[in-house]
């Protein structure tokens, strides 16, 4: 796979073991697994690093910050890998926290690079230089963008087609309340992905599935979904599961292996329209 040089590195998925930082070298920050996985998914892993790179050190951020999951989406990153495995799916992830920048976001969002998360002060964002700014957007959010869309380029072009799916975790309680959903689905209105997942997740009555909950498009949070399956026309969605469902490997597992099986499911059907669009487009 085509990917910018320097920015980004390959291995296989099953080499790599859960939630730590991979990167042999520290100086690389958007990170891909499988990168010539030629299963039907494409998976991002926006969130997935608490890390703070060395040439963020002097910035000051708060160590009790970077614990917490207003820097990162505790869990996700482990489910992603396992997915990666189970669906021979290219990953893509971020090593670096979101205080940093927040590759989920677009340029001109307030919650690019937050001086401020759920009440807690991001003091090291504070009054961060417009040379700063574009710093962090260039060496972290463009290139991560600038290699999914590379992939997704490549797949399209050696006749592989694609469904984008984003891993994510929430915070069991937020802003003091708590959040009764065990998974969210967010979408826009393009829903044909999130249909197959909702009702595959709530064939479990066990489960409470929240419905563009406890986030939806109106948040922000689908900018890397969005930018890329709008821009290839692909079936996709946005999974977020409660972070405290998937703490350990034994959550993890028992997560990518409900969610592959749903997703595999619904893959017949949603290439079988991917395709008929790229014929009606054709035609056109
Ligand atoms: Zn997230």
């Amino acid at each position: 796979m085509a990917l910018p040089s320097g920015l980004a590195t390959s291995f296989p998925a099953e080499s790599v073991p859960a939630d730590t930082a991979a990167a042999s070298d520290p100086d690389i920050l958007i990170m891909v697994e499988n990168g010539a996985g030629a299963g039907p998914f494409v998976l991002l892993c926006d969130h997935a690093s608490n890390r703070v790179a060395d040439a963020y050190q002097p910035f000051g951020f708060a160590a009790d910050r970077l614990g917490l999951h207003i820097a990162w989406d505790p869990g996700a990153l482990g489910v992603a890998r396992l997915l990666s495995g189970r669906l021979d799916a290219p990953l893509f992830w971020p090593d670096i926290s979101r205080l940093v920048i927040d590759c989920n976001r677009p340029l001109d969002a307030a919650s690019l690079i937050a001086v401020e998360s759920e009440g807690r002060a991001v003091s090291a964002n504070v009054g961060l230089s417009g040379t700063e700014r574009a710093r962090r957007i260039e060496c972290v959010h463009a290139p991560y963008h600038d290699a999914i869309d590379a992939c997704l380029t490549q797949r399209h072009a050696s006749g592989l087609a694609t469904i984008l799916i984003a891993i994510h975790s929430f915070t069991p309680v937020y802003l003091g309340k708590a959040r009764p959903w065990h998974v969210g689905i967010v979408f826009d209105e393009d829903a044909r992905m999130a249909n197959a997942l909702i009702k595959g997740l709530a064939a479990d009555p066990g489960f409470m599935v929240g419905v563009n909950e406890p986030y939806s498009p109106a948040d922000l949070v689908y900018y890397s979904v969005s930018r890329h399956a709008r821009t290839h026309r692909l079936p996709a969605a946005m999974i977020e599961i409660r972070n405290n469902e998937i703490g350990d490997e034994a959550g993890q597992k028992i997560w990518a292996d409900r969610l592959a099986e749903i997703l595999l499911a619904a893959t017949p059907g949603l290439l079988g329209a991917q395709q008929a669009v790229v014929r009606c487009l054709q035609v056109e």
